[in-house]
């Protein structure tokens, strides 16, 4: 089952709704459907559950039975057919019917209890989100005339979504993981808030984790880089016959580099009698890279 049907579901199961919220709630699964006029009405979903509450709101409301067919690959449509129902529907939520676009009515959203059901509603009818292992996300699809309107709902609930158009609709989304956790709280998907908040915890240690290594593995690259430089050089050197003419200062480091391809400077001064602090190795290390330039 997808993230998004295991939070649909949730949502479908929460049961305890005053009057007031169940309204407001049946209002955002109606509107924010694929369409939502006196000419056409009806819900496209992946989530039969969905589609089933879909088809129960809509018969309840127009009165009459409704159908809802579904494909071989698992879409769901329900229609509401006639234009009588579809009347009664509008009319129910205080539409004449002859609306020029699809807007909120906010009469329906009148307390604030309401804008969380408000906001579940439109969610089970346009809203996707991403599976938290994948990446953080989610989305209310939305048609142009809504956008503006929905911006102002999550607003007044003291959330920010940002926008995007896509196609012919306006997609309304959230990627920050917090953001995300607080929209499903605020929806009530409370079991679906504790999943998520583990999967995100797993996922930071883990990220945490690679980090570290990446960038200890970053730092042995660069040593090793370093150290063939200093090896091609003092082999140079040698080639060239001047290795045996070095002071003993620098002919020392020149063998232990040679004898350890794969020791820092500093684990290079540490075999040094005296020791040699790790600026001191790298200078004469300097030194030895120089002269062989040079030559
Ligand atoms: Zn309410």
């Amino acid at each position: 089952m997808s993230f998004s049907s295991q939070i649909k579901d949730e949502l479908l199961n929460i049961t305890d709704i005053k009057p007031c919220c169940s309204l407001a709630e049946m209002y955002g699964l109606m509107l924010f459907a694929k369409t939502f006029s006196k000419r056409e009405m009806y819900l496209n979903t992946e989530n039969e559950a969905v589609a089933d509450k879909y088809r129960q709101v809509a018969e309840r409301l127009s009165l009459d039975s409704v159908e809802m067919t579904k494909s071989q690959s698992g879409k769901c449509k329900v229609v509401v057919n006639s234009e009588k129902q579809r009347q009664k529907i509008l009319e129910a939520f205080g539409f004449t019917g002859n609306e020029r676009s699809r807007r909120i009515n906010w009469a329906n959203i009148a307390n604030e209890c309401c804008l969380s059901a408000f906001l579940r509603g439109a969610f089970l009818a346009c809203g996707t989100i991403n599976d938290p292992e994948k990446n953080y996300h989610i989305e209310f699809n939305v048609p142009y005339s809504l956008h503006s309107d929905l911006l102002r709902v999550f607003g007044e609930a003291d959330m920010s979504a940002k926008e995007i158009k896509r196609n012919n609709s306006y997609i309304l989304y959230f990627k920050d993981s917090e953001e995300i956790l607080d929209l499903l709280t605020y929806m009530g998907a409370n079991d679906s808030v504790l999943e998520y908040t583990g999967v995100k915890i797993i996922k930071e240690i883990r990220n945490n984790v690679n980090r570290k290594m990446n960038f200890e593995n970053a730092n042995f690259d660069r040593i090793f880089e370093a150290s063939m430089r200093q090896v091609d050089a003092i082999e140079k050197l040698k080639k060239l016959g001047r290795f045996s003419r070095l002071n003993p200062q620098l002919k020392e480091i020149a063998q232990l580099r040679l004898d350890n391809p794969d020791m820092s400077l500093k684990q290079i001064g540490e075999q040094l009698k005296p020791p040699l602090s790790r600026s001191g190795v790298n200078h004469r290390m300097q030194t030895l890279l120089n002269m062989a330039d040079e030559l």
